[in-house]
């Protein structure tokens, strides 16, 4: 029995990962937000015990890094003691506006608690592994397009009324649709689908169910097929800027970037917003914060005291379309100036960034576990160039890792001089395939 078991309380604290600067814990606040004195508490924590890099991941987790065995279980008794109670079982997620929307199709609230109850009440929790999750997205301003899930279940507007489109694996855009379904069967649908992954196996996900499982799912109880539905209703914005909620309020979306910020630079911002009115800081997917409560004449102060301390504000920031884990020398497994190179290539490169670039301190890929169109990854090598594959993938060329920025320079020069009017760089990345890339990059 380890620190973390023994203590008994937090459990979503109770098993912190290991990574290359430590252990790493993730938490989920339940009800998704924090107000700025908690959030306040918590980065001082962050720094006491860890440190003091905080992060928002891509689905919307708080995580704090660079723990001890030690410290990480003081910071779980500190949460605890702060009453921050953190989400456990299966992740059932609405996104940051539900119920709070007014473009919204349907509050997702109500049918995400009818799974989370039928969920314990089957004891499916312990039966499944500790990545499988559900989405109910209810199609407003905030969509979850881009967070994976084994169970989605989107808000949408039919001939026939709203109903929820179901779908299992993946992300919004590659998810398999199985059914559009009322509330009751939508709930009927989701818990049949993880019974069947529970019944699989704690590895399993619903990408790994039979041809002939998703087909009887597929026909149970469900009204029109998906391809007549009419619309699909939900938007993936990214989470920063101005996004209006009911009741004319509106709420305030800060990105931090490459989804990590030094806690004391949380702290600066959560006191602004505690100044400025600020009742609540919500987590977001795509790496950002959420700010509710203020009076709308406190928005602009706001983003401003933002951007001063370095956070991003304005959803066409280079920076969003950039991962760039700790690095070194944050990480002890890094291998490359992560950060650095990743500043350094957002304020020359910003025209060319219609694609994600993944700049990784080692192969392990922590920042984007998925394909970008380039990832930099640091390795013996010095830094790797991988094209449209994972940091885990073979790189096409390399060069020191100090002079990796200037290697998407070279990228870049190519796109510019090779790209046909109206070309994104993304397809011009495409059409000059790995070799051309990687003869681009290591261009003296
Ligand atoms: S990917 Fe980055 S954060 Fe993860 S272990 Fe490697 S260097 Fe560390």
């Amino acid at each position: 029995m380890n620190a973390f078991s023994r203590r008994g309380a937090c459990p979503a604290l109770a098993a912190p990962m290991q990574t290359g600067d430590g252990l790493l814990v993730r938490l989920n606040p339940v009800a998704g937000g924090l107000s700025p004195k908690l959030l306040i508490a918590l980065a001082e924590s962050a720094l006491r015990y860890g440190n003091g890099i905080m992060e928002v991941t891509a689905r919307g987790s708080l995580q704090i890094r660079g723990l001890t065995p030690e410290s990480a279980a003081l910071l779980a008794t500190e949460v605890d003691a702060l009453g921050i109670a953190v989400r456990t079982g299966v992740p059932v997620e609405t996104g940051p506006l539900a119920g709070i929307d007014p473009q919204e199709i349907a509050d997702p609230r109500p049918l995400a608690e009818r799974i989370r109850a039928a969920v314990e009440e089957t004891g499916l929790t312990q039966r499944l592994g500790p990545k499988v999750s559900v989405i109910v997205d209810g199609g407003g301003q905030l969509g979850l397009d881009s967070v994976t899930a084994d169970v989605r279940l989107v808000a949408t507007r039919t001939d026939t009324g709203n109903r929820w489109r179901v779908s299992v694996g993946g992300d919004g855009q590659n998810a398999r649709p199985l059914a559009a379904a009322d509330d009751d069967a939508a709930r009927d649908i989701a818990v049949a689908v993880l019974r069947m992954v529970a019944e699989k196996g704690r590895d399993t996900h619903a990408r790994d169910l039979s041809e002939r499982q998703l087909t009887s799912l597929a026909g149970w109880h469900s009204f029109t097929p998906p391809s007549v539905q009419t619309e699909r209703g939900a938007k993936d914005r990214r989470p920063i800027g101005l996004f209006p909620l009911t009741r004319d309020a509106i709420a305030v979306g800060i990105g931090l970037p490459y989804g990590s910020m030094p806690a004391d630079k949380i702290i600066g911002l959560a006191q602004s917003a505690l100044a400025l009115g600020t009742t609540e800081i919500r987590l977001t997917p795509g790496r950002a914060l959420l700010f509710l409560g203020q009076p709308a004449t406190a928005n602009r102060p706001l983003q401003d005291a933002a951007a001063t301390l370095g956070f991003v504000t304005d959803p066409a920031d280079p920076r969003t379309r950039i991962a760039a884990c700790p690095g070194t020398p944050a990480c002890a497994s890094g291998r490359i100036a992560t950060r650095d190179i990743a500043e350094t290539i957002a304020a020359e490169n910003a025209d060319i960034l219609d694609f994600t670039l993944h700049v990784s301190g080692c192969a392990k890929g922590c920042a984007h576990p998925g394909k970008a169109a380039l990832t930099l990854v640091g390795g013996e090598n010095g830094a790797g160039l991988v094209v449209n594959a994972t940091a885990k993938g073979l790189p096409a060329g390399y060069r020191p890792g100090y002079d990796a920025a200037r290697g998407i320079s070279r990228v870049a020069a190519v796109i510019r001089s090779a790209r046909l009017p109206g070309e994104t760089a993304a397809a011009c990345l495409t059409r000059l395939g790995a070799a051309g890339i990687a003869e681009a990059y290591r261009q003296e």
